[in-house]
Order: structure tokens, then C-alpha cells, then sequence
């Protein structure tokens, strides 16, 4: 019989069963399961639980059925669990109460659902009173369970029980929970069964049994719960693993002055800051924490009121976390003063707290940097490069008087939007009306998902900083403000105040998640400094580290051995500061006619396409050689010691000329008007922009076709290029020009324009005396052509950089311009393609032709220089395929320089060859041992 059930105690059981591997541990029994076992294993004081594998889920999303076996497993499971505590489920005299928890492999918190209490019944209520002396304790424990066993298992909305017991309480003239007293708690336990009776038709099952199979039943199907698929829609986590379902020991936190429930991280969560950060409250049930519904205590305060289990606390999870070498996100609970934990996971943590914690651990030992590197994904880079608040608007947004509330720093980062006060209108504003919206709340909880993920940012009343909102947020990188109590939320006349000061639905507001600041105005923005992020340097110098390894890819002669350099795409000498700032080693495209849209120089460029004669165009582009001498020289000067590749033109003339519908527009209302004055020069302007009008200008006089066809205007960059780097050069400055042919089709193409540029380049070298300056001529490989026939291309291209764009353009014939505003979104949702191709690349089609030219052109130039500088060059997956075909480089917008850095780390680690792998401090330990051990057995045979 296939065994569906694990015990407390059967933690060998499952590390065998799964070969040993703590992730497929993780797969079986979720990381709750998982981390239960392993804390019971450690001598930790755990409940005693029983866990039904993800498996038993996975048959029951199948049949709609537990799998055979199952519930007599959990029966069986139970008796076992029975005998440990001394206690009977459903005995009145002393009853065991349980909980019935969702834990899958990977955390999603709040996602799924939970039952606590279950066991209670009239019957053990009375018997529970008897034993415990505490009525007001049992009967508010018993509420509890009819609540959430209504709303979780039955379905019944939070609103039916909520309602009542506000009433009851308005009546009575509380405002606190605390204030209700036992017969209180019993009266409401009567109305909540009555709401289960009217909504349901039957009565609240008073079989303890029938509790926890309905309870496990409804957690195997909360998995695929609205909120649950969202969110793993959003954190691509496969639909397809299931959910654990944990059956634990109810311990109570709620038995008096001398119990208590907090959660906890051993580090800050947000700053990553090495200082244990939690809640807790006295006298209070596990979701009262969470939930943000009462006001909670910090951690250190526990030592106060509980000294023993304070210090006992903090003793286990510093060793769980030197255990997992991982922050802890931790929830126990204090019954009469017995510290009892209930989880313990790895932590969900903000990118800037991502970044600390792996630098500090890397540094305090617990992890290696190859680790640290590792635990970074460079989408959480790209997260903290995102715009921050300037902090002179700051200044002055709060001189003005705009600083609107202060609350809990949640979730760090700036956030500016118009504000909602539910989650489907703030995801309504979102993808519909395409607002930036702020979503504000008195608490959030798990149904609020799609509103959170929806929003720019998120602000919150009440709760503290592991309430709900601010976990999640956190977890998505948005910005979040929790427990801002000043503010009033009045969410039915869809207003927020706080005194006289009122922010309507729909206004904007700034939200600043770092600070905890709330301002009512739009707060400007700026770029991030990546300087001022010392970690996120630290980790990214050793992830270049990494990357400039010798020999961690294996390749033939001439290819390269390290991993892959990070160049970027830049056309200003600003854009390559910045890139080289970021830590860009080589600009990889530099496109030259963004410097002729300039509105100074447009009439010059303009002038030189309509000239009639070469002497005329000559002469437009004489005037244009200072202006693009002056920007080379600017990028060389920015990039000294590094290659800068230059690409000379590549667009189609018309896209220089003024818009043909206009013009035609202006020469028939001058027309009309009888208008002479410069009508003849428009007709003749309108009459050229017609003649060169194309039907598929992508594919027509455009790239190194341009160049054959009119060469004077290359001849003119190639000059201004090279007169450039000279003047540099004389200056000191390391010149590395290397000249770029785009959209080469044939080897003829080279073979008719390159050697003419080289003369030029020759004889402008000559002209200033420079004897010796390193360049190169290569060329873009955007046209599948160019990809088959790259061994000959090779003979003359002293470098390849793949122009993914064009290259994937052409190679499934899908107008860049046209595809993604028409059928791609559809091809990717009916699955035709898996991803969208101009963000990733097609490793199948693209990737194919890209590999196939790397091989062949090495194979007539082995030392060939190969890059991408196409919009995969910053796409962390792309990347790796870059990595696997024996790119040098890939290079990208110097914004995503960085996220390309740590991507390019990760892949040389991913594939790197064995013997490199193991070259890690505790691994070469071993090796030691071992070569030692086998000194002795030589010795002994000696
Ligand atoms: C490309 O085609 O990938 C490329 C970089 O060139 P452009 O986008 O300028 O056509
Ligand atoms: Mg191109």
C-alpha cells in the first residue's frame, strides 16, 4: 500500500524515500512538512503532527477523491499522535484538538487555507471546560472553529460571522475582543452555528472525524483556489506540485497571561539587517498575529513578561538558521509559559534585504560567495535599480506640507499612484485603464492578492510588519506601508483622511515604503545609484569574479574559457559613463544615426539624402564629420581601455524625412490657399520622399545595402571614427575601435565596402601619425543568410555581434513592429510559442542559426570576437543560452548591465565543468582528507 502519511517521527523515511535530496524532501511532505520533521529531528519542541503528502493531493485534484488508503493512514496516524500526547480525539474528559494546515514545496503565504480547534464539539467544549477551569478560553477557541471551519471548509463569506459578532459587541458596548467574557463567547458560538445552519442547511458536524476530513479536504482544494493560482501565476511556481496537508497538536496561545503566539525572521526581512525581527501577543491565537488585527508587541519585549522561553526562543532559532544557513521566518506559541514552534521556513525577504543577508553570511562564514551569488536572481537587481524618490523633492513635498501619514516601512522602494480602496477596482485601474495605483486597505488579506500584484504600491491602517500586506509586498518588491493607524479609511464613501486632510479615490499619492512616508502629491523620481549600494556592489564584484574564471567553460581552441563579459548598448558618451559605472566592460553597439536625429542636425542629413550629385551630398556630410568626430571622441574618452563597437547606419533614408501624409497635407491646403511662397520646394521634397518610399522598408535600402548604394555617408563615419581615435590616442586616452557593418547578407557585401573603409582608415591613422592603434572590421549577423554562410563572412569580419532583433525578425518572418501588437500576445497564450521571441530568445529556431555561426565562423577564424547586442543581450535566460554557444560577451541597455552581470555569474556556475565547481572551501576540505587517506594507504602498502 503506497504510503500517503508521515509521522513526526519518519523524517528518515522521507530523506530515503527521496534519495536523500532536502528538495525533493521539501517536494513530498512541503516545506512545512519539511521543516517540522527536521526541527522534531533536531530535539526542537514540536507538536506532535502527521503530514499527507503532496502526492495524496495531486491523486485527489484527479479523482476528487482521497486516494485509496489515505484516510485510513490519517486514522491510523492519529492514534499514533493520541498515544504521544496522552489525549483522545473527540474524548470529552481529554480531548486532542488539531490543526489542520496547507504547506506546499514552495511557500505561498496566506494562499491556501487552515483550520485550527478542530476536535471541538459541544461535547469536548464542555469536557475541555472542566479540565481547564477556563470557559471564556474554550468557548472563544470553539467560535474560532466554527468561524473558519465555515468560511474555509464551507465556504460561507468572513462577512456572515464577522458581522454578528460586531453587532454583538456594539451591543454590549465593547470595543476589544478581550473585553468578551466566557458567556460572551458562548452566546456567539450558538449564532455561529446558527449562520453554518441558515447558509448550509445542516448543522456544524459535531463528529470531530467527519471535522478533519472535510478540513484536509477543503486544503487539497484551496491549491486551486483563485488566489492560489494567481499567485503562482505570478511567481511561476508549476501548478502541478500540490500541497502538503500538516494535521499538528493544537498548543494554546490563548490559556492566559502566561501564553502567547508570535511569528518571527531572524533577520530583518526588509533591510536584511542582522537583528532578530518579529511580533508576538499575549493571550492570542496564531492568526490574531498575522492577521494585523491587534496591535503587537515587538519580539524583544517578550523577555520582559517571559524570560526562559524568550532565551529558549532565540537559542533555537539562531541554530535553525545556522541549520539552513538561510534566514528563518518562524512562528511558535507560548502555552503557560512552554514554548512550543510551530514552523520554521526560509524567509521571504526584499531584493536590498536578498542582497545584505548573502553578503553578510558570505562574510560571517555560513555561506560561500559562489553561494551568495547564487541566492541573488538578477530580477531582484533590476528591482533595486528602480527609480527612488529625490530626496530634494522629498525635502520639499514635506516643506509643503504634503507629508500626509507615517506607518510601518514595510517594503522598501518608492511608489507613486492614484488610490483604490479594494483590490478588484485597484486591478481594474491597473490593466484596463493602465493607471499607476496605490492600493489602501485597513489590513489586506489573502483574497486582496490580485490587488497587491496590481498595484505600484501598497498602504495599510493597521497590521505591523509581518502582517499580511507586508509580507507579500515584500515578496513582490512593492513598496509597502503598513499600520499607518492615524489614517482613517472610510471604504464606503471611498475616502481617507487624517484630521482635516482628505485624499479621495482616484488622486495621487506617493508612497515611500523605505521611510514609512505617505505624502498626497505626485514625489519626482530619480535613477538609482548603484554606487551607494555597497553590498549589491560587493556581491556583483564577485560575481564578476566568477565570470572571469579561467577555464570554467570547457570549449575548443580560440574559444573562450571564462565566462561570458557584460557590455553594453549606448549611443551618447552619458549613456557609456553610465554603463562603465555599472560595470560595463566594452560598449557593444553604438548606433550611429540616433546622433542624425539631433534637430540641429536633421535639415544637414536631410540635405545629403536629396542631394542630386556626390560633390553635393559630400559636402552636407563635410558639415556633419565635426559633429560625429565630437561624439566618438566623447564615447572613447568615457570607455578608455575598453572596445567600443560603432555601427555605421543602418535605417531606411525615409525614417530621416519628414512624414510623407503631413507634408502631402500642407502642399494641398497651400494649394487651396493659392499659397506660392516655398510651395515649389515642398513639391519637390514631397515628390523625393515618394520616390523612395518602400513597401517593406525592413527588408529593403537599409544596413550595409545603404552603404554600397550611397557609401559616402559611411565613408564620412568610418573618417570621423578613426579621426577620433587618434586625437584620443594622442591624448593618452586607450582606443579600441571596432567598426560595425550591420544587416551583412552575403560575403560579397564585406568584400565590396570593407577594404574601402579600411584604406580610409589607414589614411586617416597615416594623416595624424598614429602607428599603432588596435581596431577591428566585423559585422552584425542579422539575416538568417548571414548565420549559414558565417564560415565565409568570417573570412573578412574580425567580429560577430548577433542582431537578435533583426535575427529573429527575419528568421520567423513576424514584423518586430507588427507582431507584438497583433497575434504574438495570442500565439503565447494558445501556447504556439512559449515566450514571447523579441524578449527571449528562440533557442530552437534562433538560437540554432546563432550557434551553427559561431562554430562556423570560428572555423575559418578561431579567435573570432562574438557578441549579441540585440534585446536578449540584458534577458537573464537568453543570456545563458549565450553562454552554452561560446558568446565572449552579450551586451545590453546600461540599465540592465548589472542584472546581466550576476545572470552571467550564475550561468558560468550552472554549466561550469565539474573540477571548476568544486572549488569550494569545504568541498576542497574533503579533497584534502581524501588525498590524505590515500597518502596513508600507499604509506601502508609501502
Ligand atoms: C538588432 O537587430 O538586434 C539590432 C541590435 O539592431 P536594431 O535593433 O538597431 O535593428
Ligand atoms: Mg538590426
Amino acid at each position: 500500500m503506497k504510503k500517503w502519511v508521515y509521522l513526526y517521527d519518519e523524517v528518515k523515511e522521507v530523506e530515503k524515500l527521496r534519495g536523500g535530496d532536502w528538495d525533493e524532501v521539501k517536494g513530498l511532505v512541503g516545506g512545512k512538512g519539511a521543516g517540522l520533521l527536521d526541527m522534531t529531528r533536531a530535539g526542537v519542541p514540536v507538536p506532535p503532527f502527521f503530514t499527507v503528502t503532496t502526492e495524496a493531493c495531486n491523486e485527489f485534484q484527479k479523482t476528487g477523491k482521497f486516494p485509496a488508503g489515505m484516510w485510513e493512514q490519517e486514522l491510523k496516524a492519529l492514534k499514533e499522535i493520541e498515544q504521544k500526547t496522552g489525549k483522545n480525539f473527540g474524548d470529552p474528559k481529554n480531548p486532542l484538538l488539531v490543526s489542520c494546515r496547507s504547506g506546499a514545496k514552495f511557500s505561498m503565504p496566506g494562499m491556501m487555507d487552515t483550520v485550527l480547534n478542530i476536535g471541538l464539539t459541544d461535547a469536548t467544549a464542555a469536557g475541555m471546560v472542566e479540565l481547564t477551569g477556563n470557559p471564556r478560553f474554550v468557548y472563544d477557541a470553539y467560535r474560532r472553529l466554527v468561524e473558519m471551519f465555515g468560511t474555509v471548509v464551507l465556504g460561507i463569506p468572513d462577512e456572515a460571522f464577522e458581522e454578528p459578532l460586531k453587532e454583538y459587541k456594539h451591543r454590549k458596548g465593547y470595543n476589544l475582543d478581550t473585553e468578551m467574557t466566557a458567556d460572551d463567547w458562548k452566546q456567539m458560538v450558538r449564532q455561529f452555528r446558527d449562520v453554518v445552519k441558515q447558509h448550509k442547511g445542516f448543522d456544524f458536524p459535531q463528529d470531530p472525524l467527519k471535522q478533519l476530513e472535510l478540513a484536509t479536504e477543503a486544503v487539497f482544494k484551496s491549491w486551486n483556489g483563485k488566489r492560489a493560482v494567481d499567485y503562482r501565476n505570478h511567481e511561476h511556481i508549476p501548478h502541478d506540485l500540490g500541497t502538503a496537508v500538516n494535521i499538528v497538536t493544537m498548543v494554546f496561545g490563548n490559556m492566559g497571561d502566561d501564553s502567547g503566539t508570535g511569528v518571527a525572521f531572524t533577520r530583518n526581512p526588509s533591510t536584511g539587517e542582522r537583528k532578530m525581527m518579529g511580533e508576538y501577543l499575549l493571550n492570542a491565537q496564531g492568526e490574531d498575529v498575522v492577521a494585523g488585527i491587534r496591535n503587537t508587541d515587538p519580539i524583544e519585549n517578550l523577555k520582559k513578561y517571559m524570560p526562559q522561553a524568550y532565551n529558549q526562543f532565540m537559542d533555537i532559532t539562531s541554530k535553525l538558521e545556522t541549520h539552513y544557513k538561510e534566514i528563518q521566518d518562524v512562528e511558535f506559541t507560548i502555552e503557560r509559559g512552554k514554548l512550543w514552534m510551530l514552523q520554521t521556513r526560509n524567509g521571504k525577504r526584499t531584493a536590498q534585504a536578498a542582497v545584505k543577508i548573502a553578503v553578510d553570511m558570505a562574510n560571517e562564514g555560513l555561506i560561500s560567495k559562489e553561494e551568495a551569488v547564487k541566492r541573488v536572481g538578477p530580477e531582484q537587481v533590476d528591482t533595486l535599480l528602480h527609480p527612488q524618490f529625490d530626496p530634494e523633492a522629498l525635502k520639499k513635498a514635506e516643506r509643503e506640507g504634503k507629508l500626509f501619514a507615517k506607518g510601518v516601512n514595510a517594503s522598501p522602494g518608492a511608489a507613486v499612484g492614484q488610490v483604490y480602496f479594494d483590490a478588484d477596482t485597484a486591478e481594474k485601474m491597473a490593466k484596463e485603464n493602465k493607471q499607476e495605483v496605490i492600493m489602501v486597505r485597513p489590513f489586506t488579506k489573502p483574497d486582496d492578492v490580485h490587488g497587491m500584484i496590481a498595484a505600484k504600491g501598497v498602504l495599510t491602517s493597521e497590521g505591523g510588519a509581518t502582517s499580511h500586506a507586508a509580507v507579500v509586498a515584500r515578496q513582490f518588491g512593492i513598496p509597502c506601508i503598513v499600520g499607518a493607524s492615524m489614517i482613517k479609511i472610510d471604504l464606503e464613501k471611498r475616502v481617507m483622511s487624517v484630521d482635516n486632510k482628505i485624499v479621495r479615490e482616484g488622486e495621487w499619492i506617493s508612497v515611500d515604503g523605505t521611510t514609512g512616508n505617505v505624502f498626497a502629491s505626485k514625489v519626482p523620481m530619480t535613477a538609482a545609484s548603484l554606487e551607494e549600494q555597497t553590498e549589491l556592489m560587493t556581491l556583483l564584484k564577485w560575481a564578476d569574479e566568477i565570470s572571469a574564471r579561467k577555464d570554467i567553460r570547457t570549449a575548443p581552441k580560440g574559444w573562450p574559457t571564462r565566462g561570458l563579459q557584460v557590455w553594453a548598448n549606448a549611443d551618447y558618451p552619458k549613456d557609456a559613463r553610465r554603463a562603465r559605472s555599472y560595470g560595463a566592460v566594452g560598449i557593444g553597439l553604438c548606433r550611429t544615426e540616433h546622433m542624425f536625429f539631433e534637430p540641429e542636425r536633421l535639415p544637414i542629413v536631410q540635405r545629403m539624402i536629396l542631394a542630386e550629385t556626390s560633390a553635393a551630398r559630400t559636402q552636407a556630410l563635410n558639415e556633419l564629420l565635426p559633429t560625429q568626430r565630437k561624439d566618438f571622441d566623447g564615447l572613447f574618452e568615457a570607455m578608455d581601455g575598453y572596445p567600443v563597437i560603432i555601427r555605421l547606419i543602418d535605417p531606411p533614408l525615409h525614417e530621416f524625412m519628414p512624414d510623407e501624409e503631413k507634408l502631402f497635407e500642407e502642399v494641398v491646403t497651400m494649394r487651396v490657399k493659392s499659397e506660392t511662397a516655398g510651395l515649389a520646394e515642398k513639391e519637390k521634397l514631397l515628390a523625393a520622399i515618394r520616390a523612395m518610399h518602400e513597401s517593406n522598408p525592413m527588408m529593403g535600402l537599409r544596413g550595409v545595402r545603404l552603404s554600397i548604394y550611397m557609401p559616402e555617408i559611411v565613408e564620412m563615419q568610418v573618417r570621423a571614427i578613426f579621426e577620433a581615435a587618434a586625437d584620443c590616442a594622442l591624448r593618452g586616452i586607450v582606443v579600441k575601435p571596432e567598426v560595425m557593418i550591420p544587416l551583412t547578407g552575403t560575403v560579397k557585401e564585406l568584400e565590396w565596402i570593407q577594404p574601402r573603409l579600411i584604406r580610409i582608415a589607414a589614411a586617416v591613422l597615416a594623416e595624424k601619425n598614429i602607428k599603432k592603434l588596435d581596431y577591428k572590421f566585423g559585422t552584425m549577423i542579422e539575416i538568417p543568410r548571414a548565420a549559414v554562410t558565417a564560415a565565409e563572412i568570417a573570412s573578412h569580419a574580425q567580429f560577430f555581434s548577433f542582431g537578435t532583433n533583426d535575427l529573429t525578425q527575419m528568421t520567423f518572418g513576424y514584423s518586430r513592429d507588427d507582431a507584438e501588437r497583433n497575434f504574438l500576445i495570442t500565439y503565447v497564450e494558445q501556447g504556439i510559442l512559449p515566450k514571447n521571441p523579441f524578449q527571449t530568445l528562440d533557442r530552437d529556431g534562433v538560437g540554432r542559426l546563432m550557434k551553427m555561426a559561431i562554430a562556423d565562423g570560428r572555423t575559418t577564424r578561431p579567435e573570432l570576437e562574438v557578441g549579441i547586442c540585440g534585446e536578449h543581450g540584458g534577458d537573464p535566460e537568453s543570456i545563458e543560452w549565450c553562454h552554452m554557444i561560446g558568446n565572449n560577451y552579450v551586451s545590453c541597455s546600461p540599465f540592465r548591465v548589472p542584472i546581466a552581470r550576476l545572470a552571467a555569474a550564475h550561468v558560468a556556475l550552472k554549466h561550469a565543468p565539474k573540477k571548476v565547481k568544486a572549488a569550494t572551501p569545504k568541498k576542497k576540505a574533503v579533497a584534502k582528507k581524501a588525498v590524505k587517506k590515500a597518502k596513508a594507504k600507499t604509506a601502508k602498502r609501502k
